[in-house]
């Protein structure tokens, strides 16, 4: 059978291997594997938020309210945006998705960093659109801006906190980056990892609300798969100016968002001490990766996430530096 030529050079996702895909092949109990392999906190979500789930979970025969009421009104309140500034998606991977369709099409350019998040190449090949890299591992936004000036991409993703790099960029230079774009550019900013950051260094700390307010060409992501520990829940959201959401909700497939998922999120907007709990302690425990690597003299990149990259070069086998502590005898 003959498909959709895009297809052909699509890769597909390689999601990080699931717990219960371990235990089987290998035959380790599931209370002894620690999964590292997609960047969701392992202390999981506020217990608030389990409660909050298990009285609907009774009420499975409705379609969820489609306004999504509840939880537009929690992030509002936390943004301190309107409700009209946003769209929810099953995971901000959805928004990335109604982004593409919206705003490119088979002629566009995206810009990208030369490693990245892998979902901004893939929704850009659904639609045929042709990507460009920067030369350099971390965000070089002078490196962007060449970029945009010689290729006009009509988007650009910033990844801030960047996945897999764990490097972040100052908000001020994101501003100023910014205010060289012209109107017809999208720049999209994913958040994904933007609390971690956050907590750790207030430069890195970009604001939706002053984005969105100074600049009408770009979007921000943010996520309740990473620090709000609901990967299981798929919820993300974007924000942005009235205009660009009211387009990206002409891509919204209606109830997009379960029930559960709904509830699970608007409570665990509530709970910012048990986040910020969470992140405190991601960042104690990466210390023992960080000294790990320092022993072995392998590089690693400053980490503003919950994840920290081991620089190894071509040579060096990643099964050689098991941590000692992860490893039973
Ligand atoms: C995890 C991640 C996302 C998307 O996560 P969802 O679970 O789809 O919300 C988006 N961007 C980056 C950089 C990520 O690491």
């Amino acid at each position: 059978m003959k498909f959709n030529n895009k297809l052909e050079n699509i890769k597909t996702y390689e999601a990080g291997k699931p717990i219960e895909l371990v235990v089987r092949e290998f035959g380790i109990e599931a209370k002894d594997i620690v999964k590292l392999a997609s960047n969701e906190n392992p202390y999981g979500c506020a217990p608030k938020v389990k409660e909050a789930v298990v009285k609907i979970v009774s009420n499975m025969a409705l379609y969820p309210d489609d306004s999504m009421a509840k939880l537009k009104t929690a992030l509002s309140d936390r943004f301190c945006i309107n409700e009209e500034n946003l769209i929810i998606g099953s995971g901000s991977d959805q928004v990335i998705e109604f982004i593409m369709h919206a705003k490119a099409d088979a002629d566009s350019k995206i810009l990208i960093n030369s490693v990245t998040f892998a979902m901004y190449e893939i929704y850009a090949k659904h639609i045929g659109a042709s990507i460009i890299r920067t030369a350099s591992r971390e965000h070089n936004l002078d490196e962007f801006y060449e970029l945009y000036t010689s290729e006009k991409p009509d988007i650009i993703f910033l990844c801030t906190p960047n996945n897999p790099t764990g490097d972040a960029i100052d908000a001020t230079s994101m501003m100023d980056f910014m205010a060289k774009i012209d109107e017809n550019t999208l720049v999209v900013v994913d958040g994904a990892y933007m609390e971690y950051a956050a907590f750790k260094d207030e430069k890195k700390a970009v604001s939706p609300k002053e984005l969105i307010e100074k600049f009408n060409n770009v979007v921000y992501l943010g996520t309740f798969s990473k620090a709000y520990g609901l990967g299981g829940m798929r919820v993300g959201y974007g924000i942005s100016n009235s205009k660009i959401i009211k387009e990206l909700y002409k891509l919204r497939p209606p109830f997009n968002i379960t029930t559960l998922s709904l509830e699970a999120a608007s409570v665990a907007v509530e709970d910012e001490d048990f986040v910020n709990n969470c992140i405190s302690l991601c960042f104690s425990e990466m210390k023992r990766y960080e000294e790990f690597a320092t022993k072995q003299k392998i590089d690693i990149i400053e980490s503003y996430t919950n994840f920290v990259t081991l620089c190894l070069n071509k040579n060096s086998n990643s099964n050689r530096y098991l941590m000692p502590c992860f490893v039973k005898e």
